[in-house]
């Protein structure tokens, strides 16, 4: 099975997700470094995970 691959929104790079990656999962940009939050793992889609910790109460 061929690795996913996602597309850094930030600079757009290719980047590999790893086969035991799960959704919520927080990667860095090999290219840019920036913190990537994995949205989706089929199909893979990432977004820029937020900088800071959003309080989203409880
Ligand atoms: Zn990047």
């Amino acid at each position: 099975m061929a690795t996913a691959t996602v597309e850094c929104p930030e600079c757009g790079a290719e980047l590999q997700l790893d086969e035991g990656s799960i959704k919520g999962e927080i990667i860095s940009c090999s290219d840019c470094g920036v913190d990537l939050e994995i949205i989706s793992v089929k199909p893979p889609k990432v977004e820029l995970a937020p900088e800071e910790e959003e309080d989203w109460g409880e």
